[in-house]
């Protein structure tokens, strides 16, 4: 048996089960790694194999003649590097946190580690999670496991790349415009963002604290729904996280979506679109209605304002959270430097790359006296209808299916020179942060090109319940989820 290519569901089962031990998955997966992870590079810090084996056999002694098991040990995670994770190496894909050592769990991190996961490795990302293609890290990007000339999206790149490359079971991203979904979908995965308070942001490095979530990013949905349940809950740490109950996703999951009203927003079926993903989700569309789903077209009339509003708001906050890296606290500091003010300035200028910067130079711009009221009081204002778009269209349909990204993932240096063709690739996802509504998506298609396509449900605040049941229906039905990239 592979155990590598089995997801979280299916190797839980075999390790309750007994047939299989940690030290049995610590070594497969280990293997899987020498091979295959120098291809794809989709770590920054992979877990070392003396630590892995380690953790493996101690995991066997304790259970050895007493079999209880909790549902994620010995279960090979990996982890987005803008989570905290203490004792293990924090960079955001920069510079400036190179050396970083967090003292501190995020809480998602205290979550896992409470079930005996096993930390595979931190994956790779844009730097502070800024950017669509895992281009902008410090530390060189990742390659698509489906073909390593091509992006595997961003800023979750590593992650997805990860699940998608079996060089994990599962993993965890996080989504502010789309990190989480437009990765998915390039490495044909299932990509899921929570609601906007659904999972504590605590440890999670903030890039725009309104629009962060931390999420999934797993072989199936069924394995979604798995990991959401552990991570998912209010945290006294965390005062955005809600305080509501946290359902058994894995009941919510069903074969048909009857009874379900699907909305197809107009608005997101645009010229530009590669007519490959117009068919294969107009095709995922026709599939749902055969799963006695009923379809109907909505609007949602701001969506054309949406990279516009995104990209005045996360940078401002994106200014003000990355002012902490001032080389005095943590992180990189830059040497021979003349004064606190020089040290400052230098600090900044060669520990954050070029996309870092602009940001940061856009988002104090827009927040500056005499232009507030114009760039980001105006965004808020737009951010507001946004929302009620979504807020009407949920009167009448129970969720939204629309495209994950204009086109399939497209090739490695395509878009580095163009910022602003880079910012369209978040097109579709971004209306769904500004409205801080859930969103998963699966793999629809492959293009003739052998590349994956997404499809991206969204739901109504605190339904997730409700688009893992229509992914897992519109999954089960169909068999682009067992289509995997041929990593030999
Ligand atoms: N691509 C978007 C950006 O560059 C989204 C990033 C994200 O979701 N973290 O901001």
């Amino acid at each position: 048996m592979s155990l590598h290519r089995l997801g979280l569901f299916d190797l839980q089962n075999e390790f309750t089960r007994g047939t299989v031990s940690a030290t049995e998955i610590a070594t497969a997966f280990q293997k899987r790694l020498t091979f295959v992870e120098p291809k794809i590079k989709a770590y920054i810090t992979p877990t070392k194999k003396e630590t892995l084996l380690a953790y493996a056999e101690g995991v066997d002694r304790q259970l050895r003649g007493w079999r209880k098991t909790m549902p994620l040990m010995a279960m090979p995670i990996a982890i987005k590097d803008n989570i905290c994770t203490e004792g293990v190496k924090t960079t955001c894909g920069s510079r400036i946190l190179e050396n970083f050592v967090p003292p501190y769990d995020a809480t998602v991190i205290a979550r896992l580690r409470a079930q005996q996961y096993c930390l595979i490795g931190k994956t790779n990302l844009d730097e502070f999670a800024m950017g669509s293609s895992t281009e902008n890290s410090a530390f060189g990007p990742t390659r698509n496991p489906w073909n390593p000339a091509y992006i595997p999206g961003g800023s979750s790149g590593g992650s997805a790349a990860a699940v998608a490359a079996d060089l994990c079971v599962a993993a965890l991203g996080s989504d502010t415009g789309g990190s989480i979904r437009q990765p998915a979908a390039c490495c044909g995965v299932v990509g899921l963002k929570p609601t906007y308070g659904r999972v504590s942001r605590y440890g999670l490095v903030a890039f725009a604290s309104s629009l962060d979530q931390i999420g999934t990013i797993t072989k199936d949905v069924r394995d979604a729904a798995i990991l959401l349940k552990v991570i998912a809950g209010r945290d006294p740490l965390d005062s955005t996280s809600a305080d509501l109950e946290v359902p058994d996703y894995m009941k919510a999951l069903k074969e048909n979506m009857r009874g379900m009203k699907v909305g197809v927003p107009k608005e997101f079926f645009t010229e530009g679109m590669d007519p490959e993903v117009e068919e294969a989700v107009r095709a995922a569309i026709e599939e749902m209605k055969k799963l006695k789903a009923e379809v109907q077209e909505i609007s949602l009339p701001t969506t054309q304002y949406a990279i516009a509003a995104y990209y005045l708001i996360a940078p401002s906050e994106a200014s003000s959270n990355l002012a902490r890296y001032d080389g005095v606290r943590y992180g990189f500091r830059a040497t021979k430097e003349k004064g606190l003010l020089e040290m400052y300035m230098r600090t900044r200028q060669e520990g954050f790359g070029a996309e870092v910067k602009r940001r940061i130079m856009l988002g104090t711009y827009a927040l500056s006296a005499g232009y507030y009221e114009a760039y980001y009081g105006k965004a808020q204002a737009v951010r507001t209808l946004i929302k009620r778009d979504f807020e009407d269209a949920f009167k009448t349909v129970d969720v939204i299916v629309t495209p994950t990204m204009p086109t399939p993932a497209f090739k490695l240096g395509e878009k580095t020179h163009d910022p602003l063709q880079m910012y369209l690739s978040d097109i579709f996802t971004i209306s769904v942060n500004l409205a801080g509504v859930p969103a998963v998506v699966v793999p629809c298609g492959v293009s003739s090109k052998k590349l994956p396509i997404g499809l991206q449900i969204i739901g109504r605040p605190f339904e997730e319940e409700k688009i893992l049941r229509a992914a897992y229906a519109y999954e089960q039905a169909t068999n682009w989820q067992r289509k995997r990239p041929n990593l030999t």
